[in-house]
């Protein structure tokens, strides 16, 4: 059996690694559980293991056997509890893509039927409803009703210059339906002309790429691509770090595509959106898609620092370095503990800051700190920074 799931270029990385453990010392699963079996490192050698028991020719020089079916389904199920931050990547001092390779693994896992048995849940509600939580699709722009002053058409038109791709977790959790409503309160008075794609909105795919279901991927992105473009729309914005890099690095070039933070800070520069004096000490939590994944780390910082009167004290451990909220690879679905310890710490960085409110700029982390917040009445606010912008306009 050949390794059709890997690249060539991910073969021959992985041979480079030269166990120094970077990775290890700054993963978060690792920190949180105490368990070296959920780092890079270890799952390298796993991987290794398996690959080699694959080939022909090794396997016989060496009489390699390659781990048991039960061995290889323990392993499967370190490999999902990863939150796919990109963070061992980003220290590798040998430029492994190791994130690139999760993703690989994570699909080859399903091809060999080693995954956890909550994937199977992620395939069925995605291919029943079109959304990771089978909500019924018709729904995906109800928010809207929770809105002052919502216009007739709802965000609904027939066409528009610029279309607002909600996402899932926005578009259905309660908590972070503030953020499409604060967003399109903004681009409102901005006047900026927008539509939503409503039921047209499918999932974007990446909880898809998270859960080694890549075969079903092209159909969700070739239904948004002609959804966009029914709207005539020339531009995408996005408030989910995820859609956001899912759009730049899988879909087709054929829109102008801007996380919201780049979005508002382009209006903001153009006068367009007043912004009220807050008196206001936020830290600043970079999401793991949108900074080390789409290296946008200085937009959010400058639209923070817009607003007279808020004062951005920074992480100890910022940008490229920022540790993640636990919230991501769907991890609170795999493993729910795991990801609630990794908020814990991570609410313990922010608290180190001083800081009276941690503003992030996306719904996952939002959700994620919030609910350690709430549930530990731990005395800092949860914003994103869509609510930040919002809270300015009115002062
Ligand atoms: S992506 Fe993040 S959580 Fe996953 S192994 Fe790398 S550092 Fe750990
Ligand atoms: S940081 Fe890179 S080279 Fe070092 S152990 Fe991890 S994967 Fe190997």
């Amino acid at each position: 059996m050949s390794n059709p799931n890997f690249t060539v270029r991910q073969l021959i990385e992985m041979s480079a690694c030269t166990n120094c453990q970077a990775c290890a010392d700054i993963c978060p699963a690792v920190s949180a559980s105490r368990k070296g079996e959920l780092s890079a490192i270890y799952r390298l050698k796993g991987l290794n293991e398996i690959l080699k028991s694959r080939t022909g020719l090794i396997r016989k020089l060496f009489r390699q056997k390659g781990p048991s079916p039960d061995e290889h389904k323990q392993f499967g199920n370190t490999v999902f509890r990863c939150t796919l931050c990109g963070n061992c990547q980003e220290v590798c001092p040998v430029g492994i893509h190791l994130k690139a390779l999760w993703l690989s693994l994570r699909h080859d896992l399903v091809h060999s039927r080693h995954y956890p048995k909550k994937i199977d849940m992620i395939r069925d509600n995605l291919d029943e409803s079109q959304n990771v939580f089978a909500e019924d699709n018709e729904e995906r722009s109800d928010w809207v009703e929770d809105m002052r002053d919502a216009p007739d058409h709802g965000f609904i038109k027939d066409k528009a210059d610029v279309v607002y791709f909600t996402g899932c977790v926005a578009a259905y959790y309660p908590l972070a339906q503030k953020i499409p409503i604060a967003l399109a309160e903004i681009l409102e008075v901005g006047g900026v002309d927008f539509t939503l794609l409503g039921e047209e909105e499918w999932c974007c795919g990446f909880p898809m790429l998270g859960a080694g279901l890549k075969d079903m991927v092209q159909e969700f992105i070739d239904h948004n691509v002609a959804a966009v473009r029914a709207k005539g729309a020339k531009k995408v914005v996005f408030a989910c770090p995820s859609c956001y890099q899912m759009w730049r690095e899988y879909y087709p070039r054929k829109f102008e595509i801007f996380h919201g933070t780049q979005y508002l800070l382009n209006q903001v520069r153009k006068g367009r959106i007043p912004l009220q004096e807050l008196d206001l000490t936020v830290t600043y939590h970079d999401p793991c898609d949108l900074g080390r994944g789409a290296r946008v780390f200085d937009q959010p910082r400058e639209l923070i620092r817009s607003i007279p009167g808020v004062k951005l004290v920074e992480l100890t451990e910022n940008r490229e370095a920022c540790r993640c909220c636990g919230g991501g690879g769907n991890l609170e679905m795999i493993d729910a503990e795991l990801s609630k310890e990794i908020a814990r710490q991570k609410i313990e960085d922010v608290i180190q800051t001083g800081a009276q409110a941690v503003v992030t700029a996306c719904q996952q982390c939002v959700r994620t700190m919030t609910t350690h917040v709430k549930r530990n009445k731990v005395p800092v606010e949860v914003l994103d920074i869509t609510q930040l912008v919002q809270r300015a306009l009115r002062g």
